[in-house]
């Protein structure tokens, strides 16, 4: 075994993988399954991103929170329109990352269902 160039997107891989597992370019006879296993290996990549993404945008919020009270001293006088506009696009960034989320949740049980159907197959076959 040896590492090797991908020869799509460059980064290494072993020389005996089937499935780049950076971009997922095919190498030789990749199954159904190398795929099917690229594929929720992405999908779990991308919904821990989201997950730090939505903890980030959190603190933003929190942050332009932080400096709304400052800038208001206390909420006594009104402060600037800076601390409003971090955390409108907070919560706009907010709700974004947890309607794809959402979607990668739901991409994520059907790909568990179809595992769970093929294996069910594979049991009366
Ligand atoms: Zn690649």
């Amino acid at each position: 075994m040896s590492i090797v160039g991908c020869p799509d997107c460059g980064k290494r891989i072993s020389s005996k993988a089937r499935i780049c597992s950076y971009c997922g370019h095919q190498l030789g006879e990749a199954t159904e399954e190398d795929r099917a296993v690229f594929e929720a290996r992405r999908l779990r990549d991308r919904i821990y991103r989201l997950n730090m993404s939505s903890y980030l945008v959190i603190t933003v919020f929190l942050a332009g929170f932080g400096w709304y009270w400052w800038a208001s001293a206390g909420f006594t006088r009104m402060p600037s329109v800076g601390p409003f506009v971090v955390m409108g696009l907070a919560s706009a960034a907010y709700l974004l990352v947890r309607f794809l989320l959402f979607r990668a949740r739901r991409d994520r049980k059907a790909m568990r269902e179809k595992a769970r159907m093929s294996s069910e197959l594979r049991r009366n076959l």
